[in-house]
C-alpha cells in the first residue's frame, strides 16, 4: 500500500517538514506488546542455528546524566548518587550475564557502544566492571568498534587513557554549539577549551577516531553562532561529525518547556544553518554521508560510504551491516532477525525483571516480508545507495515497482522537473545530490505505516 504523503510545494516546506529518522522500519511506533521476551529469547536461539551467525553489536545505555540540557530527547535520568549508578551498573552487568545464555560461545561481537544518558557520568570502578563482564561472556574480535558517548564537562584530565586501558577506540563528544550565549539557553555551559583539552586527551591516549555531535535549530542559535562552531571544528579536525537538526517537541519532552519557541530560528534559517555547516565540511574536506554525518576520507565510515557498505541502525550510521543488535539497559533497543524488542524505561521495571531472570522487554515488532522490503528500500535511500527494485521484487517475491508506484509518482510531484530528487531507471532508484537534504522525507513515501494526512507538528527533518 503507498499513497500520497504530502506534497508541500518548495523545497523550504519540505525542510519544515518532519520525518522519522528511520534508525529502524517500521520505526519503534509500530512496536506493541505483542512481541516480548519469549519472542525475542526464540530468535537469538535461532539465530545461533544460522549457517553462518550474524556477528554481535552490543548497545549499553546509561540513562544517567549530571544536569539537565534542555534540548535533549534522550531517556535519561539527573542524578549525582553514585549509589544509584552502581546498582544499575550491577544490574546491566546482570542482563549482559543473562543474554549470554541464550547465545552460542562463539558468537563474535564486533561492535560495543556505550550510550545515553551520560555513559561517562557512572563511576570509573562501574564502568571498568561492565567492560570485565562483556569480555568475560562475550568473544570480543580483536579489531572490535568499542565506542563512548562522553560529555566533555565530566572528563577528568586522565580519563582518557583509562578508557584506551579498557579497550574503548571511539569517542563521541557532545559539542553542539560554542557560543555561550547558546549554551546558557539550553543549559550547557561547556568553554571551547574544556572541549579542546579532551579532543587532545583522547588524541594523545590514541583513540582511533573522534565523532563531534552539533545541533543547529537551537534556541539563540545564529550563522554567527555557527561560524564560530565551524571554525572550532575546523581547528579540531574529529573524524566524524554528526549535525542534528533540533526537534521541538515540549508537549512530549518536559525539559524542552524551558525554549521559548520565540528564541528559536525560523525554518529559513534552520535550512540555511544546515548547508552552511554542510558547506564548511565539505569545504574543509569532510565526505557528506547520508543524511547528517560527516567523515574525513581516512575514516571508515567514508569508506564504507564509497564502497557502497554503509549501513544504518538504532545508533545511526554505521560500517557494521548484518549484525544482530544486542541492547542493554532502559530503553534500549534489540534487533535479530526480523524480531525488534525494546527494553523497558522505568528503572524499577528493568531491576525487578532481571531479578526474576526476565529479560526486561517492554514492547516489539516482528517484521513481514513487505516490511523487509520497504526496510531494504528506506535504508538504501536513507544511507544515500541505488536502490535496485527489480531485484528486490525477485527477492521478497513481491511487485516492488507497482507497490510504490504512489510513492514514486509523489517523489515526482514534489520537486521541481529541473532539480528532481530522485531518478528511477531500469528498475533501480537513486537520491540526487539536491535530494539529499531531504533524506528523510523522500524515504517517508516508502513507509507503509505513517499518517496519510501528517500534521506539520507530528514529524520531523
Ligand atoms: S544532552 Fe546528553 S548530557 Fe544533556 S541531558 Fe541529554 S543525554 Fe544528558
Amino acid at each position: 500500500m503507498s499513497k500520497t504523503l504530502f506534497l508541500p510545494s518548495t523545497p523550504l516546506d519540505l525542510q519544515a517538514m518532519r520525518a522519522p529518522r528511520y534508525t529502524s522500519y517500521p520505526t519503534a511506533l509500530q512496536f506493541c506488546e505483542e512481541v516480548g521476551p519469549t519472542d525475542a529469547i526464540e530468535a537469538l536461539r535461532a539465530s545461533n542455528d544460522d549457517l553462518v551467525p550474524a556477528p554481535l553489536s552490543l548497545y549499553l545505555h546509561v540513562p544517567f546524566c549530571r544536569s539537565n540540557c534542555f534540548y535533549c530527547g534522550c531517556t535519561r535520568t539527573v542524578t549525582r548518587n553514585q549509589t544509584i549508578m552502581s546498582t544499575y551498573a550491577a544490574r546491566l552487568c546482570d542482563e549482559l550475564v543473562q543474554r549470554a545464555e541464550n547465545l552460542d560461545r562463539d558468537r563474535r561481537t564486533v561492535q560495543v557502544h556505550f550510550g545515553g544518558g551520560t555513559p561517562n557520568h557512572l563511576p570509573d570502578a562501574d564502568l571498568e566492571r561492565i567492560v570485565g563482564t562483556i569480555r568475560q561472556h562475550y568473544r570480543v574480535v580483536s579489531a572490535v568498534d568499542a565506542s563512548l558517548e562522553v560529555d566533555p564537562r565530566l572528563v577528568q584530565a586522565n580519563q582518557p587513557a583509562f578508557w584506551r586501558r579498557l579497550g574503548f577506540n571511539r569517542i563521541s563528544i557532545g559539542v553542539q554549539d560554542v557560543d555561550p550565549r547558546v549554551q546558557r539557553l539550553i543549559n550547557r555551559i561547556q568553554p571551547s577549551e574544556m572541549v579542546a583539552a579532551t579532543v587532545d586527551a583522547c588524541r594523545d591516549a590514541g583513540f582511533a577516531s573522534i565523532n563531534f555531535d552539533l545541533v543547529y535549530g537551537l534556541p539563540g542559535q545564529t550563522l554567527d553562532s555557527i561560524n564560530a562552531t565551524m571554525d572550532f571544528v575546523e581547528q579540531q579536525r574529529p573524524d566524524r561529525v554528526a549535525a542534528f537538526g533540533y526537534a521541538h517537541l515540549p508537549e512530549r519532552l518536559p525539559a524542552q518547556r524551558a525554549i521559548n519557541r520565540a528564541w528559536l530560528p525560523d525554518p529559513q534559517a534552520r535550512f540555511r544553518m544546515r548547508n552552511y555547516i554542510e558547506s564548511r565540511l565539505i569545504a574543509a574536506g569532510y565526505v557528506a554521508i547520508g543524511l547528517d554525518h560527516f567523515a574525513l576520507p581516512t575514516d571508515t565510515l567514508a569508506q564504507a560510504f564509497a564502497e557502497g557498505t554503509l549501513h544504518r541502525n538504532f545508533q545511526g550510521y554505521t560500517t557494521h551491516a548484518g549484525c544482530d543488535i544486542i541492547g542493554f539497559g532502559v530503553s534500549s533497543i534489540s534487533r535479530v532477525g526480523r524480531v525488534f524488542a525494546q527494553n523497558t524505561k522505568a528503572l524499577d521495571d528493568y531491576a525487578s525483571a532481571l531479578e526474576r531472570h526476565e529479560w526486561p522487554i517492554e514492547r516489539g515488532y516482528r517484521q513481514s516480508d513487505e516490511d523487509r522490503l520497504r526496510e531494504r528500500v528506506i535504508m538504501g535511500l536513507m544511507c544515500h545507495r541505488p536502490v535496485d527494485l527489480v531485484n528486490l521484487s525477485r527477492h521478497y517475491q513481491l511487485d516492488a515497482e507497482e507497490l510504490f508506484a504512489d510513492a514514486l509518482d509523489n517523489l515526482h510531484a514534489i520537486a521541481p522537473r529541473t532539480r528532481p530528487l530522485t531518478s528511477c531507471h531500469d528498475g533501480v532508484l537513486e537520491v540526487t545530490e539536491a535530494g539529499r537534504p531531504y533524506l528523510r522525507l523522500i524515504a517517508a513515501q516508502f513507509d507503509a505505516y505513517l499518517n496519510t494526512t501528517p500534521s506539520k507538528s507530528s514529524l520531523a527533518v
